[in-house]
């Protein structure tokens, strides 16, 4: 009998290995993504066309290939990642069995443009069915685009196997998102049929879990933190009482890698045991770190599944991490700072005799570019600002000295012989808040106004030393990353001197013990993020630029935001706390606070 045994030619070869590697359009938006990151890139292009049936295309500004490499890529087991079997047990990469290129190039139409950095002008490869159609010369940036067109044009059975588009594009955004959630301080920008889905800023985990799940999501999460020998756990779960009918958004990664365990997925459900009711789902974002001798990693390219050799002992360690962080959680909103207690000030002229609440005393004659400002007793406030305003037309109006509070001064802004106006404000739109006035009317942004008052209301704080905070009866930890630790040990001289107060604060976390008495302790994670944020993009050029930052950001953050409904005494707060302040008609920002329609303005308008 003859030999009948023969080896597959390549391109045979690389289409039943693509069965393996290419199930569907997003599993090519996998391996691309995976080998633009491997190749160091710090921003990623994702385009699709028509869920990825038409075009998949990733743009990166990695390292580019060279014009051999740029060929060899698309060759079977071609990789730059290992070159000996114990290089598997050190892998920093995601890809390594190379396999993808050539495996995609064996279904699809590709067509590469790929540069180095030390290269004038890049390569251009076009190659169709494993065959290389056209290669040539091109002028790229740096970086690699690989773009996938066609997908399965040479098997119809496979691509009539494709479902709908918004089941692919659902599989696209799924890859997308581990992808995207794995690399946070990477760059994407992913469009589909040239609309932009998502664009990801470099950022911190929290903030691309955000950037990927809206803004809602921020309030929701619990920070989670936990070092053992075994494992390192970091990340985020979802508050319970936002627990989810369909299963929400549940991530785990290993080693940075997104995985599926349910054993693991059981010891995250146990936790929130009895805190959400059946049938409800808590989202998580979880990242473990475990030694790599540790688990197994099926190898096979798509495969997600793991296996770990302390099972049990993680199941446990997440679990309890788990409650405990959901349990301190728990106990918080009880002492949340309620701010309506501290608006609660008697402002209303007629209730000035009533005693009120103590609460922090502003200088309003405080300026914070003066030395001096060390002088805490009250003065008159500087009227001449917003003076005018109230007495173009009354030129018998005199203000009266004002005494010790300030606030019996400011009942003289309104104009009462309005009286038909039971308040001496009316809020808009939920955003602006109007008020007569002698001259006219003025409209108040509420959120601008009241940056510009907590803006002067910290500066004063932090000048004077006068570090009134809340005590908190369980202190609060909060993690965050190396970088933005570092910067707060800059700048906790600062923050400790409006109200923050540090019980410790370690390599990635810090635990609060006090915080500013107008601060929400539920909001703390966002509020330092945004902080951090605000002072990287700035470059401080002394000391009080600094100060000056914080104070900015702080303001922002805190102030209350447009769409929030004011009661009369919140709105006349506001109304007499900016006209109190050194530089009211402008936010720290230098955004308009208020605008004023004078009477003849609006007789004009009649006249027209
Ligand atoms: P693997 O990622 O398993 O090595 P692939 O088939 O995905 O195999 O890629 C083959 C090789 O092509 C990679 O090892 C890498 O050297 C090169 N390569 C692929 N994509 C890029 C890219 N975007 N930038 C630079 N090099 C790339
Ligand atoms: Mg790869």
């Amino acid at each position: 009998m003859s030999d009948i045994i023969q080896l597959l030619p390549d391109h045979v070869a690389n289409q039943i290995a693509a069965g393996e590697v290419v199930q569907r359009p997003a599993s090519v938006v996998k391996e691309l993504l995976e080998n633009a990151i491997d190749a160091g890139a710090t921003e990623i292009k994702l385009l699709i066309k028509d869920a990825g049936k038409t075009l998949v295309q990733v743009i990166d500004n990695g390292k580019g290939m060279s014009t051999t490499d740029a060929r060899l890529s698309f060759e079977r087991h071609a990789t730059s990642k290992i070159r000996t079997a114990e290089d598997l047990f050190n892998l920093s990469t995601k890809g390594f069995r190379g396999e993808a290129l050539a495996s995609i190039a064996a279904i699809a139409h590709v067509e590469v443009k790929t540069k180095q950095s030390d290269q004038e002008l890049g390569t251009h490869i076009k190659i169709e069915g494993s065959t290389i159609q056209n290669q040539d010369v091109v002028s790229t940036p740096t970086g690699t685009s690989i773009a996938v067109k066609n997908l399965f044009f040479n098997i119809p059975a496979r691509r009539n196997f494709l479902k709908s588009n918004s089941v692919e594009l659902r599989h696209i955004k799924d890859e997308f998102y581990r992808v995207a959630l794995t690399h946070p301080s990477i760059a994407f920008d992913f469009y589909n049929n040239d609309s932009e889905i998502l664009n990801l800023k470099n950022s911190n985990l929290r903030q691309r879990i955000v950037a990927v799940f809206g803004k809602k999501i921020n309030e929701k999460l619990v920070p989670i933190q936990e070092h053992t020998d075994i494992v390192s756990i970091n990340g985020f779960v979802s508050k319970p009482e936002f627990a989810k009918k369909k299963r929400g958004e549940q991530f785990f990664f290993v080693n940075n890698r997104f995985i599926k365990n349910g054993y693991l997925h059981h010891a995250v459900l146990n936790a929130f045991n009895q805190l959400i009711p059946s049938g409800h789902h808590p989202s998580y974002f979880l990242y473990l770190d475990v030694p790599p001798n540790t688990i197994d990693i099926n190898i096979h390219p798509t495969k997600t599944e793991i296996k770990f050799d302390n099972e049990q002992a993680l199941y446990a360690i997440l679990r309890s991490t788990i409650k405990h962080s959901l349990g301190q959680y728990n106990v918080a909103p009880v002492l949340d700072f309620n701010r309506d207690d501290t608006l609660d000030v008697p402002y209303s002229f007629k209730d000035k005799s009533s005693v009120s609440t103590p609460k922090i005393k502003v200088n309003p004659s405080f300026n914070p570019f003066e030395n001096e400002a060390k002088n805490t007793s009250f003065q008159k406030p500087k009227t001449a600002q917003w003076e005018s305003l109230y007495t173009e037309t009354d030129t018998d109006f005199k203000p009266k000295q004002p005494e010790i509070q300030p606030d019996v001064f400011t009942h003289q802004l309104f104009d009462n012989s309005e009286s038909e106006f039971k308040s001496k404000t009316l809020q808009i739109h939920k955003k602006y808040i109007l008020s007569v006035i002698k001259s006219g009317v003025v409209y108040i942004n509420q959120n601008l106004a009241h940056q510009r008052i907590l803006y002067e209301e910290l500066l004063t704080k932090m000048t004077l030393e006068d570090t009134s905070s809340q005590q908190l009866l369980f202190p609060l930890t909060l993690a965050f990353n190396k970088e933005d630790i570092t910067l707060l040990k800059e700048i906790q001289p600062d923050l400790e001197s409006v109200g923050f107060q540090f019980a410790a604060i370690k390599n990635d976390t810090i635990v609060l013990d006090g915080i500013p008495v107008n601060v929400k302790q539920n909001n703390l994670q966002g509020l330092f993020e945004e902080l951090f944020e605000d002072i990287k993009n700035e470059i401080p050029d002394s000391s009080f630029s600094q100060l000056d930052t914080i104070a900015k950001s702080l303001a922002k953050s805190l102030a209350i935001k447009n769409g929030t409904k004011l009661d009369n005494k919140e709105q006349e707060e506001i109304l007499e706390k900016l006209f109190s302040c050194k530089e009211p008609n402008q936010s720290p920002f230098g955004r308009k606070t208020f605008i004023t329609l004078s009477s003849e303005e609006i007789q004009l308008k009649f006249d027209n």
